[in-house]
């Protein structure tokens, strides 16, 4: 039996990342070859890549993801776990499931979906806790060959009657309630509003977690348990084609209307599995968990399918980090001995702000491996982890990569190539990043920033957005003929890292000098006063671009009108002595929060409408965690 491939030595590394360039089709058989294939493809790479945007990866294949994710893990793996799931009230009990028992779930819930009517490239959406069943249902779906499209169970029912319609789902999966800190939140009500708007669905499934009533609607809504009964624990896979569509996922919403990127199988499926185990090097007796939603592609692509394609134990978090206090993710790792940690910066920094004993008082000696994701780690935030957490000991892995990308891009592996605080590091072999100047120049050489695009399609590129194709194309392959563009900002360092300094959109550009929106906010947070920061650009009468800085304070600093006298030279003193006089902040406001997508990323742009005073059209801001801030941030503008 062929094995999968395992980077195991900077040599290894620089040999495969080679051999990806210069013999793609070779490197990519010998990568897919050791999973399990109804039917092996005719061709490696296909399609058209750009500007058309349509490429094909092992087309002719057939398969199901979900007999790579269990059936072929339960010879050698059966009572292996499979999934540990951790409950939000640490006084409830945890579940354990092994690989025969999630099998046997998800069959189960598949033939729940086959008597339901679900059929082979129907969308379904899941609306769900984090919980389980969410785990099995998605996983149902592949096995019945519906595509799924998970809403992150914060939005609000306009959100998700936008995405049931875009995708005219016909079926939709959901629970009575769920569990968040202290707050319990009545999901089903929610979806019972937003369905009002969405004649597309016939049937809700109701999954039953908190044991709350809810209102069944006749005909539409049953409920899983009841269907469930007696349902065989056995179920045949669907036999896909490589270039059927697996999910569907929207994107945070950062920059703008959030867009539907369209994943397929093959390519998918080879992707998550090769950098999950690569990036996090991870042993057969790993306890892995990533704090991520499943709502979001991190937690698709690194809670579900890349630990179970590798037959990991991957741990599911019903909660948040700071319920009951800000001590339980530590407290969570020592409990179920978590040797590799994958969470997002926003989570880091919200733990730094509290008192470090809460995370003093665990030993965390399992640990072996730390990841983050979801935005540029600052370095104060990266030493801390590194410090705290890691214990100096354990490498981190800053991976940098977007919902269209599938899986890990840009990202040290972990203890082999180098890892630099706030660098995403050296590109994953079969990624070939360039630099381009606006123009769309290669921008040669190292120590060089430029727009971050990627030469050649890999596996798991997105292959379009759900019903709109056009968007696909404009957004990602027609800026710049022949390369995907990434809309991020990034800068190759003396050695060929890659760091990503913001938003190509939010580049601050002061006096003929750009900035990217990562590098002041660093610097500002490098101030001992500052718990976060955020910085837009607004029009300048003589710099042609001004910096306008949001600022979290540590609690209970900056009150006083002299404290924040004194708070304002301080961060100014910071940032010059970090970057210099011209990225100095000409407008620093002192905010209790800022502007976030449920993600936990910054929504500049809203920032920057504010800075220019233009408050009137904010634009999309459905996928808002707080809309209360902007209100406050409005009320205190300079
Ligand atoms: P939208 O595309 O709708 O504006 P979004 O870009 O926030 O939303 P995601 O796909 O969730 O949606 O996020 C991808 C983006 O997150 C990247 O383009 C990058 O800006 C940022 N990002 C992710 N990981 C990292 C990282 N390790 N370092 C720096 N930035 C990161
Ligand atoms: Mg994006």
């Amino acid at each position: 039996m062929p094995q999968h491939p395992r980077i195991r030595s900077v040599e290894e590394y620089q040999q495969a990342y080679q051999r990806s360039v210069q013999d793609p089709d070779a490197f990519w058989a010998e990568v897919a070859e050791p999973f399990t294939w109804r039917r092996k493809w005719t061709s490696v790479r296909g399609g058209a890549f750009s500007p058309e945007g349509r490429s094909t990866w092992f087309d002719g294949a057939r398969l199901n993801i979900t007999e790579n994710c269990l059936d072929r893990h339960l010879a050698q793996r059966g009572n292996k776990l499979a999934l540990i799931w951790e409950p939000n009230d640490p006084k409830q009990r945890h579940l354990r499931l092994t690989y025969r028992e999630l099998h046997q779930e998800v069959c189960r819930f598949a033939n729940v979906l086959h008597n339901l009517g679900v059929e082979k490239g129907d969308r379904v959406c899941l609306y769900m806790p984090m919980i389980p069943q969410l785990a099995i249902a998605v996983l149902a779906c592949a096995r019945v060959g519906a595509i799924h499209s998970v809403i992150f169970a914060g939005f609000s029912s306009t959100a998700i009657a936008d995405r049931v319609n875009d995708a005219e789902a016909a079926f939709v999966i959901t629970a009575d309630g769920l569990n968040r800190g202290p707050k319990q939140i009545p999901v089903k009500r929610v979806v019972d509003e937003a369905l009002a708007h969405c004649p597309s669905v016939r049937k809700v499934l109701v999954v039953e977690h908190l044991g709350w009533p809810v209102h069944m609607h006749e005909g539409r809504d049953v409920w899983y348990h009841e269907e469930a009964e007696g349902v065989a624990k056995t179920c045949p896979a669907e036999e896909m084609e490589a270039e059927d569509p697996l999910f569907i996922l929207y994107t945070s919403g950062s920059t703008g209307k959030p867009k539907g990127v369209v994943h397929s199988t093959a390519g998918y499926m080879v992707w998550a599995d090769y950098t999950f185990r690569n990036v996090f090097q991870v042993e057969e007796n790993d306890v892995y968990w990533c704090t991520a939603d499943v709502g979001w592609v991190t937690g698709h692509s690194y809670l579900l399918y890349g630990p179970l394609l590798a037959g990991s134990t991957s741990l599911m978090f019903e909660g948040v980090p700071t319920y009951p206090d800000a001590g339980r993710f530590w407290e969570v790792i020592d409990k179920h001995s978590v040797s590799i940690f994958y969470t997002a910066p926003t989570a880091i920094r919200s733990l730094m702000a509290a008192p470090l004993d809460n995370v003093l008082s665990y030993s965390l000696d399992s640990l072996r491996v730390l990841g983050s994701v979801g935005e540029p780690i600052n370095e104060e935030a990266w030493y801390w982890y590194h410090t705290h957490v890691g214990k100096e000991r354990c490498p981190i892995v800053d991976t940098w990569w977007q919902t269209e990308t599938g899986g890990i891009m840009l990202s040290a592996l972990a203890g082999i190539t180098p890892s630099k605080p706030a660098h995403a590091g050296l590109p994953i072999p079969g990624v070939q990043p360039v630099l381009l100047t606006q123009e769309g120049q290669e921008i040669e050489g190292n120590d060089q920033e430029g727009y971050l695009a990627i030469k050649a399609s890999w596996p798991a590129v997105i292959r379009t957005t759900w019903g709109d194709h056009e968007r696909a194309e404009q957004t990602y392959f027609r800026p710049y003929p022949g390369y995907y563009f990434t809309g991020d900002g990034a800068r190759r360092d003396e050695n060929g890292l890659y760091r990503i300094i913001g938003r190509v959109d939010d580049v601050i550009n002061v006096s003929g000098h750009r900035f990217g929106t990562a590098e002041i906010e660093n610097a500002i947070n490098q101030n001992p006063h500052v718990v976060e920061s955020a910085v837009v650009g607004f029009p300048h009468d003589v710099k042609g671009q001004g910096i306008y800085a949001y600022v979290i304070c540590r609690p209970g600093e900056g009150q006083k009108e002299t404290d924040l006298l004194h708070l304002e030279a301080s961060i100014i003193e910071t940032v010059v002595a970090e970057i210099g006089k011209i990225a100095r902040p000409d407008k620093i406001q002192i905010v209790s929060g800022l502007p976030k997508t449920r993600s936990g990323k910054i929504m500049r742009r809203i920032l920057r409408k504010v800075a220019e005073g233009e408050t009137s059209n904010l634009g999309d801001t459905t996928t808002l965690l707080d809309p209360a801030v902007v209100d406050e941030i409005i009320g205190g503008r300079k």
